[in-house]
């Protein structure tokens, strides 16, 4: 009897351990892989695969102007205690050069052993955009337009990336994380056929967006974007161009404008009532509102509001 128990404790010991150290997840070190990603899209797909081997801190805040992001000393505490530096590339970070100028650390500079570029395997959008490429460190989409996380779809080579990157640094993980992602692309497999089927009806809608944050989200959805509000990405439009903004919007009879919580309310406002087009607000990354917790609910909550406006604008 006692020796059974004596047995069956044995056996239960390295559980014990592995339970202790899993459930501390935000732990440096003990198996936890400390991870660092510019946005909180990216801290969601990075803890999607990574389950609780990871310990993950986004620079950016949900919401932010992509020129303003402002890194704490913690935060760089924790990129240097970090093993992976997880970002969307392109120029959507050019608030990135300050920190690895601050950092001086040669595992994150572009393309270093600790620097991930999630957009390698992305297949781009707009890389024909004719922009001023000489105007690097800023966010002009003048390599593509970054935003491909808008994509469902995109969140399988995002998360190969990633997968590959986690798998590189804690080989023994490889089996949990193929299994966290496998998991997830499945959700997502049955989200993207209850989204597609929710804006089926609208399937080549005419919208007018604030900044050009959406086009890999209307491809895969069927949305027309015909304008941006911004004359170029970051760029305030001039009296002069909302006038003809707002002319072609009544022209062509569009009938939404998308505005994101960061967006000019001012601005926007002004297009709408003099366009006639109705506004709709979508979230364009996790936490950016409290019912967009994770990747996939990001998506429940843009489309809901983009078919409940659509259906409305009829
Ligand atoms: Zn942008």
């Amino acid at each position: 009897m006692l020796r059974a128990l004596a047995l069956l404790l044995l056996a239960a010991a390295p559980t014990w351990g592995s339970l202790e150290g899993d459930a501390a997840p935000l732990a440096r070190g003990g198996g936890v892989i400390a991870v660092v990603t510019t946005s909180t899209d990216l801290k969601a797909l990075v803890e999607a695969v990574g389950g609780e081997r990871v310990a993950v801190e986004s620079l950016a805040p949900p919401l932010h102007d992509p020129h303003a992001v402002e890194v704490t000393p913690g935060q760089l505490a924790k990129l240097k205690a970090a093993a992976l530096l997880v970002r969307i590339g392109l120029d959507h970070e050019p608030w990135l050069a300050r920190v690895r100028a601050a950092m001086n650390d040669a595992r994150f500079v572009p393309g270093g052993p600790g620097d991930l570029d999630t957009s390698r395997g992305i297949e781009l959008l707009q890389t024909e955009t004719p922009r001023v490429k000489s105007e690097r460190g800023v966010h002009v989409h003048g390599f593509g337009n970054p935003h491909y996380w808008l994509d469902p779809a995109n969140a399988a080579p995002m998360t190969q990336t990633i997968l590959d990157a986690l798998t590189r640094l804690s080989p023994d993980g490889y089996r949990a994380f193929a299994l966290n992602r496998a998991r997830l692309l499945e959700r997502l497999d049955a989200g993207l056929a209850r989204w597609t089927a929710v804006l089926a009806p609208h399937r080549g809608a005419r919208v007018v967006v604030v900044h050009d944050s959406w086009p890999y989200f209307a491809r895969r959805f069927g949305l027309a974007v015909v304008a941006t509000v911004e004359p170029a990405p970051g760029i305030p439009p001039s009296p002069s161009s909302l006038a003809a903004l707002t002319a072609r919007m009544k022209e062509a009879g569009v009938k939404l404008l998308i505005t994101e919580p960061a967006s000019n309310l001012s601005i926007a406002n002004q297009v709408a009532a003099r366009s006639g087009a109705r506004l709709v607000t979508l979230i364009p990354s996790v936490g950016g509102d409290a019912e967009a917790r994770d990747y996939p609910s990001l998506f429940e909550v843009n489309v809901r509001r983009l078919a409940q406006a659509l259906g409305g604008a009829r």
